[in-house]
């Protein structure tokens, strides 16, 4: 069926899964995933490609049309929409917010915790009255999700009115796979399992022009138990210095204020370099002398984090003291289990380190309760941790098995009830010490990067502080995307509320 067919029909025309559900499946899945393949982790190098481009055959396909992505999970995710958002707009489309004006929608998934796979199958659901609305409307999944057969089954078998799935390989796939929905009347699905290569220039839609995100590394070794993204993501692929260097210097030339690197494991950057001895450490000692006012990085892995990173954050500059921690249990026997490859001791060792170069660094952390085998002594282990190490927040967790993940397959024995009562009595320690954090600036002046009107009101600016607090304060809109000194007046529960005093000369900035 050409496109003019397809726009003339007025039905939704996925077929229905015949009997024999594997010959259907053969038939329209031309890459499907498999979370045994994405376990393997081969020796081939990486290649890299330099100059992406998108051919011309595709250009101007999306003339008159709208494309929509709702994005779930993670920043690496939010950076994956804005690659999409950006091979869109190349393609002639233009974005939407509304779903009833949208040709393309796409969900950018996110597979780390069941709920969150529940809320995207809530959606699918709720995306059949807008496509029996609009029969040409196209419906695609992506992201995490998609790397997982389990997901792909169901949607082949319960979501037939989406059009295509594609994994976090095929992202540059897009002008093809869009094509191929257009042309198909099958639902078109390319998963690659093996990772992709480095691809370099893709086209990027960034949300904002005072933050951005850079990614420096792709995938994950470590394979945590609990943890799906080694096989959701491909193994650790770190992009070329250069690369990295040239795309923060040109978001500087743009006016960006701050970048945030990411990488699932950014500790791990350079590892995978066969030719030079390059790891985060080194990076980032290049890129504080970038004419750039802050850079972050998220998210850490304390058993790759070296001392060369830490002389170098050390430095400060436009690198800023808040470093985000995850220790996930403050048992051995919990952290053996989860395969983090650390110890209680070797972590607090790290944070006296860290601390000794750098007096003044905020730490947070992520904390998973309830893991198989969890015990009342072991849950007390974490929470004697955290006060040793006074967080000064966590995202907390209670642990919910990941189908294909090693954990999935112990015993989950800790009841429900008392996995919610540790997370409760968690979640007190974390407030204890984020009021008290934030109780200590009143009275400071800090520097805030202001990035718009605070939720609640529109003459009230919000911002960040260099270590991650939020700042509300009384202010004309003139100052949004400009760092400013504010005097804190008061801690709330959650941010500072403090009063406008200058705005910050760049020069006086640090870089
Ligand atoms: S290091 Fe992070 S991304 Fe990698 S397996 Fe562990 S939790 Fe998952």
């Amino acid at each position: 069926m050409n496109e003019e067919q397809r726009l003339a029909s007025q039905q939704v025309k996925q077929p229905k899964p015949e009997k024999d559900y594997s010959s259907y499946f053969e038939r329209v899945v031309t890459a499907a995933p498999s979370l045994k393949d994405a376990k393997k982790r081969g020796k081939e190098e990486v290649k890299y490609h330099k100059d992406f481009a998108i051919d011309e055959e595709f250009l101007g396909m999306g003339q008159g049309r709208k494309f929509y992505i709702r994005t779930y999970g993670c920043q690496m995710n939010e950076h994956d929409s804005e690659v999409m958002a950006g091979i869109f707009t190349q393609l002639g489309y233009e974005p939407t917010h509304l779903i009833e004006e949208a040709d393309v929608v796409l969900l950018n998934t996110c597979a780390i915790r069941e709920n969150a796979e529940n809320k995207v199958f809530g959606e699918l659901g709720f995306l059949v009255k807008y496509k029996r609305k609009n029969p040409e409307m196209l419906i695609g999944v992506c992201g995490c999700m998609s790397q997982e057969e389990s997901v792909v089954n169901k949607i082949l078998t319960t979501y037939q009115h989406v059009d295509m799935v594609f994994g976090t390989h095929n992202i540059h796939r897009l002008p093809h796979i869009l094509k191929e929905a257009y042309m198909s009347k099958e639902m078109v699905i390319e998963v690659w399992s093996k990772e992709g290569d480095v691809i370099e220039s893709l086209p990027k839609q960034r949300n904002g022009a005072i933050k951005a995100w850079v990614n420096i590394m792709y995938g994950c070794d470590k394979f945590c138990t609990y943890c799906i993204v080694p096989y959701t993501r491909g193994k650790e692929r770190s992009r070329r210095p250069d690369e990295i260097i040239q795309e923060v210097r040109d978001l500087a030339a743009q006016g960006y204020q701050e970048i945030m690197l990411l990488g699932q494991n950014v500790n791990a950057y350079g590892k995978d370099f066969a030719d030079i001895e390059y790891r985060l450490g080194d990076l980032m000692d290049e890129l504080r002398k970038i004419d750039i006012p802050r850079i972050r990085f998220t998210t850490s892995h304390p058993r790759d984090f070296d001392d060369h990173l830490i002389e170098v954050l050390a430095k400060k500059g436009n690198l800023v003291e808040h470093i985000h921690l995850p220790v996930q249990s403050g048992s051995n026997d919990i952290l053996k289990i989860m395969a983090r490859k650390y110890t209680r001791e070797h972590f607090l060792d790290l944070v006296r380190k860290i601390k000794a170069a750098i007096p003044d660094v905020a730490l947070t952390t992520d904390i998973i309760v309830g893991y198989p085998n969890e015990t009342e002594e072991q849950f007390q282990e974490t929470i004697d941790l955290y006060r040793e190490v006074g967080f000064e927040t966590a995202f907390t967790y209670i642990y919910s098995p990941r189908e294909g993940t090693p954990a999935a397959k112990m015993q989950d024995n800790v009841p429900l009830e008392v996995k919610k009562e540790r997370l409760q009595r968690l979640n007190a320690v974390v407030e204890e010490f984020s009021s008290a954090a934030l109780k200590k600036y009143e009275g400071e002046i800090v520097e805030v990067l202001v990035e718009g009107s605070s939720k609640k009101r529109d003459d009230v600016l919000a911002g960040y502080t260099r270590r991650n607090k939020l700042v509300n304060f009384a202010g004309p809109q003139e100052l949004v995307g400009q760092i400013v000194k504010v005097k804190i007046l008061e801690a709330k529960s959650y941010s500072l509320r403090g009063e406008f005093v200058e705005i910050v000369n760049r020069h006086e900035v640090e870089v």
